[in-house]
């Protein structure tokens, strides 16, 4: 069990409790939003804010947890570049506890004999690469148009230094197909978006115009104090009782409306859009990564020959419709018990920024 005292982190409590009067006294009608990002999940529960909103102002978590969303076939995928002779697995920590096929992850992988190494960026994978000249050393790409650019930065620099045994297994994703894919969805009902900070700083706002010009749903760019929430939420209902949808930037202390052009340009030189799966969404359309030109000999499974399948979700686990806001975590009937952070059955449990651990952590 764990106490939450609601004014923890709270820069300005006397505003915080002004802006939450404010969003209790003008909410008229019930009211959803979805946040997308799973550091927004992780801050709304952090802060207590969920106990102290209305409860017609019904939270929703979305696909932005970058664990999560990666693919069953993606992770089987991984395991098998790990059982290649003469290969070295360079990866994020939260990957190594990912279920796999018959519960199988990098961390068991890495017991039976498998080279894994745990690394902080993309970068620490070159240095890697450098070490270990006769050995191929495979990063795993996980992440949004947020990680992006620095492992673009990394192969390029490995291409200029002619380093060339790191290998990437790009598994990036992009945010605002997967938003069009769920907005799409007859079975996803949502009134309103939370937009991702980060991901935010270096897109910009011009790709999520669609969302309030073809679906007509109000979504606000959002920082990750309670302030910055609080003010999000307040900007939505006024949309909403204007009924007038837009894409509104409350981050704008960090998120420039033309985002960052540099770090997208690098992404674009070393990466083209490719269709993409997403755990959950399945298959979407330029909605991933690839390497291309003559960044494309950096590509693990091109050069190792492993296939991304098209696997069914794992057995009893709800991940997929987590991610899309069908089912809360708690709903689904392995959460606490079967499926724990210790010993996690889907991706949401494993990661810090999953919906079932930030349930966990802080609903139990
Ligand atoms: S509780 Fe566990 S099994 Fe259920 S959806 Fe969450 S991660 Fe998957």
């Amino acid at each position: 069990m764990n106490s939450i005292n609601p004014l923890t982190g709270f820069k300005d409590p006397v505003l915080c409790r002004n802006l939450l009067d404010k969003i209790h006294a003008e909410l008229g009608a019930p009211l959803s939003f979805m946040e997308v990002c799973g550091t927004h999940t992780v801050a709304i529960f952090q802060s207590g804010l969920r106990s102290l909103l209305p409860r017609d102002l019904t939270q929703v978590s979305g696909p932005g947890c970058p664990v999560c969303v990666t693919h069953e076939g993606e992770v089987a995928a991984f395991l098998e570049l790990a059982k290649k002779d003469n290969v070295v697995i360079a990866t994020f920590g939260d990957l190594m506890r990912v279920p796999g096929p018959r519960g199988r992850n990098l961390n068991i992988a890495q017991a039976e004999g498998a080279r894994v190494e745990v690394v902080y960026s993309a970068f620490d994978a070159l240095i890697l690469a450098q070490k270990h000249p006769d050995s191929k050393v495979v990063f795993l790409g996980v992440g949004f148009e947020t990680t992006a650019p620095t492992v673009a930065a990394t192969i390029k620099a490995a291409a200029a230094q002619g380093i060339e045994n790191l290998l990437l297994f790009s598994m990036h994703k992009l945010v605002p197909p997967a938003l069009a894919a769920l907005l799409t969805d007859p079975e996803v009902n949502v009134d309103s978006l939370i937009l991702p900070g980060h991901v935010s700083t270096i897109i910009g706002l011009e790709p999520y115009r669609f969302i309030a010009d073809q679906y007509g749903v109000p979504a606000v760019i959002t920082g990750f104090e309670p302030l910055d929430i609080l003010q999000a939420l307040l900007l939505i209902m006024t949309q909403i009782k204007g009924k007038q949808p837009r894409v509104v930037n409350q981050y704008s202390r960090v998120v420039a409306e033309q985002g960052n052009p540099r770090a997208r340009e690098i992404m674009s030189e070393v990466f083209e859009p490719s269709d993409a799966l997403w755990r959950g969404l399945g298959r979407i359309p330029q909605s991933g990564l690839a390497l291309q030109g003559e960044y494309a000999r950096f590509d693990a499974l091109r050069l190792l020959d492993v296939r991304v399948e098209e696997l069914p979700p794992l057995p009893g686990c709800h991940c997929g419709e987590v991610l899309k806001g069908k089912v809360r975590p708690n709903e689904c009937p392995l959460f606490g018990k079967a499926c724990v952070p210790a010993n996690p059955v889907g991706p949401c449990m494993v990661s810090t920024e999953g919906s079932c651990a930030a349930y966990y952590k802080y609903s139990l």
